[in-house]
């Protein structure tokens, strides 16, 4: 297989991998730890990992993020660099070992966010292709306003770079969350039809999406044979 195609195409593993996307707010976090909560009362061996989660990237990150010393193709490159190094060391390991992993956002974080910061799609596509395709790729669509209530309920203030603050859409940070979150929406759109999103209207209450989320991923469970995860 052409290594480029390796995203669109369904992997090999024993193991199961399960993914949300969506925009901040949009509620995929608290969607995921509920199927986490009830795969594991089912007895699955389960692995949770997040986006951007690598100690070894993060740092250098958070200090070109305060400084502004990214371009967008720099910070693209160093956030693959991230991914990579947490797919061998984090996310391969379990899907070998026939585990569920459920993944925080995946590749298609990259694709949203650094097309909407300037990169080319085609690019970003290309230098992402190393990534398993998702079993289950979960997106949860909600317009940006219902997600910029959500978030500034639960805190008043919004970070900088999910308002895209950087970029100089807009003076006024929730004005600007509008903007960036919503050209990132644009471009989870076009995901759907070529990587197979579920898509999921999250504006629906937490209950009635955990019930579709959990029935999708009994169905993709069916031919799972969890005799072959170790643990
Ligand atoms: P994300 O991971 O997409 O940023 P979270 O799961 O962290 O979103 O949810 C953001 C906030 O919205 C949290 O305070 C959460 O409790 C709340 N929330 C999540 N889903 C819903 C929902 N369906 N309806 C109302 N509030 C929700």
């Amino acid at each position: 297989m052409d290594s480029a195609d390796r995203v669109l195409q369904p992997h090999n593993y024993p193991g199961r991998l399960f993914i949300v996307e969506g925009i901040d707010g949009s509620g995929k976090s608290t969607q995921i730890r509920l199927l986490q909560t009830w795969l594991e009362s089912q007895g699955y061996d389960v692995y949770f990992t997040e986006w951007n989660s690598a100690d070894l990237i993060k740092a250098t990150t958070k200090r070109a993020k305060k400084k502004g010393a990214l371009t967008p193709t720099t910070f693209s490159l160093l956030h693959t660099t991230d991914f990579a190094h947490r797919l061998v060391t984090n996310i391969l390991p379990p899907l070998k070992a026939g585990m569920i992993v459920l993944a925080d956002r995946y590749v298609f974080t990259a694709y949203a966010r650094d097309v909407v910061r300037g990169c080319s799609r085609e690019w970003v596509r290309k230098s992402y292709s190393f990534a398993p395709r998702p079993d289950i790729a979960f997106y949860f669509r909600v317009p940006t306003d219902i997600a910029l209530k959500r978030i500034t309920l639960a805190r008043p203030k919004l970070k900088a770079f999910e308002a895209g603050m950087d970029l100089n859409l807009h003076a006024d940070p929730f004005e600007s969350f509008k903007v960036f979150q919503g050209g990132i929406l644009a471009e989870y759109d076009r995901m759907v039809a070529p990587h197979g999103f579920v898509v999921l209207d999250a504006t629906k209450s937490i209950t009635e999406q955990q019930r579709i989320v959990r029935q999708v991923a009994q169905a993709k469970l069916e031919d799972y044979d969890r005799e072959a995860a170790i643990a």
